[in-house]
C-alpha cells in the first residue's frame, strides 16, 4: 500500500488479524448464547485505548477517508451512533474484547494470572476452561513483533520503537 510515496506493507498484520478473528469465531461458537456482543453495544468503546503504531497506520491506511465522530466526549472518536466507523481495522484489543482473556503475572513469580472478561457476557460463570480464553500475554508478544517489523519496514524503529498511539491521534498521522 502507498501513501505519498512510502510503502505500508500490513502483511504480517493482517496474517495476526486472521488468525485472531479466527480464535474469536470459535470462541463465539463455544460460548453461543453467553456472547451478546451486539450492534449498538459500546460500553467498550471508551476513550483511551492505546495502540501499536502498526495497528494505529492500519486504521489510517486501510480504510478510505477516516471519520472520526467524536460525537460523545465519553467514548472511543470512532464510535459513530453505537457502531464502529473503523469495525474492519479495528485493533486487537477491540477485537478481544468480550471474550474471556487472560493476563499472566508480568514478573512470572508464581504464575500468577488474572481472567477478565465483560460482565454483560459472562453473567453466570464463574470459571473459563484454559483452552477457551484468549491468552492476552501470547497475542501481545507477537503483536510487539509485528509491530517492530513494520517500523523497520517504514524506516522509523528509532523514533518510534517505544511509542503508542491513542485513537484521537489517528486522523492527523501521514
Ligand atoms: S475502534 Fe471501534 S471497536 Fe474499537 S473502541 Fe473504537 S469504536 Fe469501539
Ligand atoms: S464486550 Fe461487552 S460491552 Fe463490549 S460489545 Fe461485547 S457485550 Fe457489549
Amino acid at each position: 500500500m502507498k501513501h505519498r510515496g512510502m510503502t505500508f506493507n500490513f502483511g504480517h498484520y493482517e496474517n495476526l488479524l486472521q488468525s485472531l478473528d479466527a480464535i474469536c469465531r470459535s470462541l463465539a461458537d463455544y460460548y453461543g448464547a453467553e456472547i451478546r456482543c451486539r450492534e449498538a453495544c459500546a460500553s467498550c468503546c471508551i476513550p483511551g485505548i492505546s495502540l501499536f503504531p502498526v495497528e494505529a497506520w492500519y486504521i489510517k491506511h486501510s480504510l478510505g477517508p477516516l471519520q472520526a465522530s467524536g460525537r460523545s466526549s465519553g467514548s472511543c472518536i470512532f464510535l459513530d451512533h453505537g457502531l464502529c466507523s473503523v469495525y474492519r481495522a479495528r485493533p486487537v484489543l477491540c477485537r478481544t474484547q468480550g471474550f474471556p482473556l487472560l493476563y499472566r503475572d508480568e514478573t512470572g513469580a508464581g504464575g500468577a494470572a488474572e481472567i477478565s472478561a465483560c460482565e454483560i457476557n459472562f453473567t453466570g460463570v464463574k470459571e473459563f476452561p484454559i483452552g477457551h480464553i484468549i491468552e492476552m500475554d501470547k497475542v501481545n508478544l507477537s503483536l510487539a513483533a509485528v509491530n517492530i517489523r513494520f517500523l523497520h519496514d517504514i524506516g522509523r524503529y528509532e523514533e518510534l520503537k517505544n511509542s503508542r498511539f491513542a485513537m484521537e491521534e489517528i486522523p492527523a498521522l501521514e
